[in-house]
């Protein structure tokens, strides 16, 4: 089977599948009109097809020919809540935008799907396509993965992958992964000052709940400058801070909340009670009362050594060696692809797609409003979703 003849015979209905769903951005975990779109996309197709009840995903099954294991393929298929400003004749209007690509997924995914149906009979095994709502935040994987997900063909996957295009920093048509730790866990620390209120002129005589968050503002980053190993390290950006109403009046409350990245367990663990102590302490040196509550977002993407080097030798066996590149450092990002990647062994993998004519290095990133891709690694894409499963079945 040549794989990549074939997608590039799909082309075509790839970009047009790709900018239909760009028009119809939805967020969360309810995307109605990008599921009819996508199940319209596999209508037809040799596939046991089913829907989420909670959320509105799509798992499509595809039985192969002969007995074997099952390959996990995951497209991810929500936008997000940005105004869209890239002048594109295909851009989204309704205030949401697929500004993190994940209409190209969704397409690649759905090709993948032509492709690897149209040589059933030679595969020994299954293929478990995984359309997932909800990744910006809303933890979509996990509610798939209590739906039964890993299930669906009747046994665990043996390997899982899902590839993410990015709109700066690597080359249109590149692809990159890495072994062992692929993206940052993340989290939100979310802290509230309870003080007292007063008049500005006699701090004395209230609890400047003002004073008392900017301290511990200050005291996190501190804290984690002489906590962490730079070589394993934390991140830390307070992102909102909110307090007062007029410059001579002390209010009574000051709230603020902070992203947080990890790249470990171990620092996991130490920073999701260290930032809640610092707060506390701090809080205590200043007369004041504080409610600190960090919330787990999403853990660590964990890549497994072997399938991210199987993932790589299949970029530069099906698509050319200039086409790999190997990826240094984890991105600071987070996915709950890591969700899955905690139950089955797989990869993670990156794919260069910055709009053509630019410079990689300077071209938006990924949820920005102007953030560009381009539709020409459709083919590429669903090539490589397919040759992974392909492949991955063929050596077992
Ligand atoms: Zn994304």
């Amino acid at each position: 089977m040549n794989l990549r003849d074939d997608a590039r015979a799909l082309s075509g209905d790839l970009i047009q599948l790709r900018r239909t769903l760009h028009r119809i951005p939805e967020t969360g975990l309810d995307l109605p009109r990008t599921q009819e779109t996508v199940l319209a996309a596999l209508d037809g197709l040799p596939l046991e097809v089913r829907t989420g009840d909670g959320l509105s995903s799509v798992t499509a099954v595809l039985r192969g020919g002969r007995p074997g294991p099952t390959v996990l393929l995951r497209g991810d298929m929500d936008a997000l809540p940005v105004a869209e400003r890239t002048g594109l004749d295909f851009a989204a209007d309704n205030g949401r935008m697929h500004a993190c690509g994940h209409d190209l997924h969704t397409t690649m995914l759905t090709g993948a799907a032509k492709l690897l149906s149209a040589h059933r009979d030679r595969l020994a095994g299954n293929v478990l396509f995984m359309f997932q709502p909800g990744e910006e935040g809303y933890d979509g994987a996990r509610y798939m993965l209590a739906e039964g997900l890993l299930d669906a063909t009747g046994q665990r996957p043996a390997a899982a992958y899902a590839i993410h295009v990015l709109s700066a920093g690597l080359p249109s048509g590149v692809f990159r992964t890495r072994g062992g730790t692929a993206m940052a866990a993340s989290n939100t620390l979310r802290v509230t000052v309870q003080g007292e209120g007063g008049h500005g002129s006699m701090p004395h005589r209230a609890k400047d709940p003002v004073q008392a968050g900017c301290a511990m503002v200050t005291a996190l980053q501190a804290w984690i400058t002489r906590t962490f190993d730079v070589f394993d390290p934390v991140i830390l950006t307070v992102g909102t801070f909110h307090a007062g109403t007029k410059q001579n009046v002390i209010p009574d409350t000051a709230v603020f909340e902070a992203t947080v990245r990890s790249f470990s367990d171990a620092a996991q663990a130490r920073v999701k009670d260290g930032t809640v102590e610092v707060c506390r302490g701090i809080a205590a040196a200043y007369g004041v009362d504080v409610d600190a509550e960090f919330q787990e977002v999403y853990p660590v993407t964990v890549n497994d050594h072997t399938e991210a080097d199987f993932a790589a030798g299949a970029v530069r066996e099906a698509l050319g060696e200039e086409r790999y590149v190997p990826q240094a450092q984890p991105l600071q990002g987070s996915e709950d692809f890591s969700r899955v990647l905690a139950e089955v062994p797989g990869a993670m993998l990156f794919l260069g797609a910055p709009p053509r004519g630019a410079d990689p290095e300077r071209s938006p990133n990924n949820h920005s409003p102007l953030a560009e891709f381009d539709d020409a690694v459709l083919a590429d894409g669903a090539t490589l979703y397919a040759e992974l499963a392909a492949r991955r079945l063929a050596s077992a």
